[in-house]
């Protein structure tokens, strides 16, 4: 049953996912000069032009091309780690990458996926009786809201000794059925619209987290006071774009958001590079937000997957190199 638990310090999986062009940026000729060469290597065509302190092939555990459809990432790349959570294990899955990378475009289509999954995972056991619930909410200038909740006040942090991290008051929604969750999404991105003017700034600065926890235990059991219950949950990560990480730009209240998102960012790279050296000893979880509420599902047994996605217009070169060396402190 707990397949998958051997040989699993190891690493966190980190994968690649380079967008298609899009009309627009064809149109203004600024296709770049990225190509996967084979399914683990993205080679930068350029560097003859760039200089020669920018090595132009990378090598991950998983290279997606443009053309290959959110299916076939969500097949090879976060399939197993996402189902993980029907064996109690934690997991979390990330989309790291620039603004109009493509991280919410991943990230929705994984999310029905593996919910998908899931479901015909509960209605093949039914040995078992589970109970799905979910969760979604925002960090924004290190303040967590719910997404859930129309009441758009912050959601208190708390550490509880036994339960470890706690959003107080956060609204647990069970899910009933595939058709639930697309009404759930929606309500969702409805919510965090909410006061925006402009939707994308808004999103391009803020995190995003939608949870999934699944409780389950032997229908024999039930009811019988000795019943152990499985539980576990996991996470898909929407993250901020990775250009508020580099880019602290202007004064004031942008400032502040830059330095926020760029702390989450900071703190979660030196998180998620000392979880994949394997070491040992402190690590900074409680230096954001974003870490302190995942950490149940970063460290120990849980399974971690980091999706990069990439743009290739020539516009953008400096962000894809960016994320690429991101990417290669995460594996
Ligand atoms: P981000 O969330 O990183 O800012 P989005 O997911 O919103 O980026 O993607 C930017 C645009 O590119 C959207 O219009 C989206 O539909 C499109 N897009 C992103 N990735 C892909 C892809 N793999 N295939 C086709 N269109 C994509
Ligand atoms: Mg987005």
């Amino acid at each position: 049953k707990m397949q998958g638990m051997s040989n699993r310090e190891e690493k966190i999986v980190v994968l690649i996912r380079l967008r298609p062009i899009s009309e627009k940026e064809n149109a203004a000729n600024k296709s770049a000069d990225w190509e996967c060469i084979n399914d683990t290597t993205i080679l930068y065509r350029n560097t003859l032009r760039e200089g020669s302190t920018f090595p132009s092939a990378y090598t991950f555990d998983r290279v997606f091309r443009g053309d290959c459809a959110t299916r076939q990432v969500y097949e090879e790349g976060a399939r197993e780690i996402a189902l993980s959570v029907v064996n109690g294990i934690n997991s979390t899955i990330f989309a790291y990458g620039q603004t109009s990378s493509g991280k919410t475009y991943t990230m929705i289509g994984i999310t029905e996926y593996a919910v998908a999954d899931i479901f015909e995972y509960i209605n093949r056991h039914e040995e078992r009786a589970f109970v799905l619930k979910f969760s979604a909410i925002e960090i924004y200038n290190e303040i967590v809201r719910d997404l859930l909740s129309t009441d758009n006040s912050p959601l208190r942090l708390r550490d509880d000794p036994e339960r470890g991290p706690i959003l107080e008051k956060l609204t647990e929604e069970t899910l009933q059925d595939w058709g639930h969750l697309e009404g759930l999404l929606a309500f969702c991105e409805a919510q965090r619209q909410v006061g925006e003017t402009n939707l994308n700034e808004k999103s391009s600065r803020s995190h995003q987290i939608i949870r999934l926890t699944i409780e389950s235990s032997a229908r024999e059991f039930l009811g019988k006071g000795n019943s152990a219950t499985l539980s576990a949950s996991v996470n898909f990560v929407d993250l901020a774009g990775s250009e508020r990480a580099s880019q602290v730009s202007s004064a004031g209240v942008r400032l502040k958001e830059g330095c926020h998102i760029n702390r989450s960012l900071l703190t979660l790279s030196t998180v998620i590079r000392k979880l994949s050296k394997g070491r040992q000893g402190h690590i900074n979880y409680r230096d954001s937000k974003l870490t302190r509420i995942l950490q149940p599902c970063l460290g120990g047994n849980a399974r971690t997957a980091i999706i990069c996605t990439l743009s290739p217009a020539r516009s953008h070169v400096e962000q894809t190199r960016n994320t690429l060396l991101f990417a290669c402190c995460a594996k």
